[in-house]
């Protein structure tokens, strides 16, 4: 694909990457009222074939232990169910599915048993509907799992399931686009930093230019830690592979089928008239940026044999479908790693994300845009996940993680 050259050599914001949460830093930049900047989208790839945006499996879930967290996904379904609302009334804006049948977070010991009580609790205060079932629970709402070894779970049936993710992406480009925010076809190959080392002056892209910036937002998913060394930044973050299949029952379950995480690590969900699973590799090393190859003996030998004990009607099924993707893998606690660098100042983070960064992201967008633009966040608070926890080794404790 050929390159673009920008139409300016200096933009106010530069952001390096234009998927999911560089569209929406974008798109929440040209909404914000008290910012008037201009701003470059540089994109390696616009067609995206081979970022996490696109191998994502697009779910929310309240069922978070951090606050913050819980709160980010609270904002993400009502940016959701309100989209057209927060895209201007535009009449053009279709609204995005929310399938809210919930995540069922299974436990095999007494530990993790206490473990989802402790959360429900943090996340009822918070108004989320987790509720903690036992045995007996699960079995009456869906009694087609075999519960043998299970000895509880948590749930919750509100704003939590499959959102089309998509439509906001495709939305905030193009809305950001028709705002004046300029995408191009290109790759960030260097940064030029002041004399003093604190401030990014420029960044140099692939076809030759230099273009000036007042900030520059890294938002190069599983490549973030090579976008930040050009600024001379240490982050922990890799690319590391996660699996999805899609299957076909022979027999479909009569009701939705939750987002069924299983103490194997397989979890498991409806996805329309099919099913989708998924899992980390038992070995999980960083990979390279460019190696999507699939490995089948994970479906094989981990996947389908879980999926049959804990749902005995999915012994007959069929593989229609799957892919490898990459998680931009926080190694120190699989956090967001959000907001500006403490001594490069306009350096901007939205890295990190690991299996969270489709929820996250309108959060992270008006977020990040109220920093640029006014220095400070003015709606929910995220300097929990700012840079200094890294050089302080100072890991966020997420307990749900998937
Ligand atoms: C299998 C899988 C399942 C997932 N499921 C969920 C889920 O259910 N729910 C959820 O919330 N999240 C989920 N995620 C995570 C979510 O998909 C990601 O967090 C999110 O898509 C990250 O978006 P991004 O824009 O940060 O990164 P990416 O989508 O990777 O985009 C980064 C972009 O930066 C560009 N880029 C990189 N370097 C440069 C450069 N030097 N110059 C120019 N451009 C550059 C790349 O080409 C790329 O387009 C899942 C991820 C995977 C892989």
């Amino acid at each position: 694909m050929t390159t673009q050259a920008p139409k300016q050599t200096s933009y106010d914001v530069v952001i390096v990457g234009g998927a999911m949460l560089g569209s929406s830093v974008a798109w929440f930049l040209s909404d914000n009222p008290d910012f008037d900047g201009s701003v470059l989208v540089v994109e390696r790839d616009t067609t995206y074939a081979a970022c996490s945006t696109v191998h994502t499996n697009s779910c929310m879930r309240q069922q978070f232990s951090t606050e913050v967290n819980i709160k980010m996904s609270q904002f993400a379904a009502d940016f959701v169910k309100n989209f057209r609302e927060y895209m201007g009334n535009d009449e053009r804006v279709p609204q995005p599915v929310l399938q809210s049948y919930g995540y069922m977070y299974m436990a095999d010991t007494h530990e993790f048993v206490s473990t989802l009580k402790d959360t429900q609790q943090v996340q009822a205060r918070l108004g989320a509907g987790t509720k903690h079932m036992s045995p007996d629970d699960i079995a009456r709402d869906y009694p087609f799992y075999n519960l043998d070894g299970i000895l509880g779970a948590n749930h919750n049936l509100k704003d939590e399931g499959y959102f089309d993710g998509n439509t906001l992406f495709d939305w905030w480009k193009r809305v950001a686009g028709e705002r004046g925010v300029e995408y191009v076809n290109n790759t960030v190959t260097g940064m030029g930093l002041n004399t003093a080392g604190n401030r990014v002056e420029t960044v140099t892209l692939a076809s030759g230019e230099v273009i000036s910036c007042d900030t520059v937002v890294n938002a190069s998913g599983p490549r973030a830690s090579l976008t930040s060394e050009m600024a001379g930044i240490h982050l922990p973050i890799e690319p590391r592979k996660r699996y999805t299949f899609i299957f076909a029952a022979e027999r479909p379950l009569d009701r939705d089928l939750p987002l069924t995480i299983d103490p194997s690590g397989v979890h498991m969900r409806t996805d329309g008239t099919y099913y989708l699973a998924g899992c980390p590799p038992d070995d999980d090393p960083a990979v390279d940026h460019d190696d999507y190859i699939e490995d089948h003996s994970i479906w094989q030998d981990k996947v389908w044999p879980a999926i049959a004990n804990r749902i005995p009607q999915f012994e007959a099924i069929k593989l229609i479908n799957s892919w490898a993707g990459h998680y931009a893998y926080n190694t120190l606690d699989q956090n967001a790693v959000l907001g500006p660098h403490p001594d490069v100042t306009n350096f901007v983070f939205v890295n990190g994300f690991s299996g969270h960064g489709f929820q996250q992201s309108p959060a992270v967008g008006r977020g990040t845009a109220e920093m640029i633009a006014h220095g400070e966040y003015r709606t929910l608070d995220l300097s929990l996940f700012h840079y200094e926890r890294v050089t302080q080794n100072n890991p966020i404790i997420e307990k749900a993680v998937i």
